[in-house]
């Protein structure tokens, strides 16, 4: 991460709108809890519910007889497929796009908006991971092994990077990439509904989700109705969740098919 942040600064891809070190610090700042808040729910919740799942032998892989290779990567895929669908939700779901939002309001995003996450998002993501554990019946070091590229992808995806564009059109075609994850923190509905893969990118080429031709000049990062750094203080995101906000209402299908067809008019 360390590398990345000075990279990203070196080469950035999108210009800043708020430089300075208050927003770092704000960033890492909500990182720090939404950590603290990750150790104290998925400790006590994900081992116990592993255990108990290996004792029972629940989940759907412990039902198939297969070979334990093809057990790991189906594991594996399985993990990160149902991230996917999560990770839908959250932006469908207005009780789940309160917490959401949060990361997305961030005016710029770099490698800290990786951290940037709400200490309720990641709790009830504890609650989610559980139900993955259970449901798939994943073995612990599959879990591990995919929890660990997952963070670095999330901070890699995140960063603010310009990296060569062939080199990373094909890396897109097997993960997501900044330019890709960029799209989807635009501030316009479609650009922000499209994207929602965190580490294979293939999820989004299954649901037809996949967005990559929207250059990133073209790109405003966050969400509408957020604008200033006042809009994205510690305690203006922290609170957030909490408090009635006509900014966080999403729209109605009726109006994106509206949009959408204008779109395709236009
Ligand atoms: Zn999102």
């Amino acid at each position: 991460m360390a590398a990345l942040f000075v990279a990203e600064r070196l080469r950035p891809l999108r210009a800043r709108k708020e430089p300075g070190a208050a927003r770092v610090g704000r960033n890492l700042t909500i990182g720090l809890l939404a950590g603290a808040a990750t150790a104290a729910s998925e400790i006590p919740l994900v081992a116990p519910v592993q255990a108990l799942a290996e004792r029972g032998r629940l989940g759907l892989l412990r039902r198939l007889a297969l070979p334990r290779p093809l057990r790991i990567v189906l594991g594996f895929l399985l993990l990160d497929y149902t991230l996917y669908l999560w990770h839908w939700l959250n932006h469908h779901s207005p009780r789940l796009w309160r917490f959401h939002a949060v990361h997305h309001i961030d005016l710029d995003l770099d490698s800290t908006t990786g951290l940037r996450f709400h200490f309720g998002e990641l709790t009830l993501a504890a609650l989610f991971r559980a139900a993955q554990v259970l449901l798939i019946g994943v073995d612990r070091e599959t879990l591990r092994l995919w929890q660990q590229l997952l963070v670095f992808s999330v901070v890699f995806h995140h960063s603010n990077l310009e990296l060569p564009v062939e080199g990373e059109r094909r890396l897109a075609m097997l993960f997501v990439t900044p330019r890709m994850h960029g799209i989807h923190h635009s501030t316009r509905t479609d650009e922000t509904n499209a994207n929602y893969s965190s580490l294979l990118s293939v999820w989004d080429r299954l649901h037809a989700s996949l967005r990559l031709d929207v250059p990133q000049a073209t790109v405003t990062i966050g969400v509408p109705g957020f604008s200033t750094p006042e809009d994205v203080s510690l305690i203006a995101s922290l609170s957030l969740p909490f408090r009635p906000d006509p900014r966080l209402r999403l729209p109605t299908a009726a109006a994106l098919r509206r949009r959408s067809d204008g779109a395709d008019a236009s």
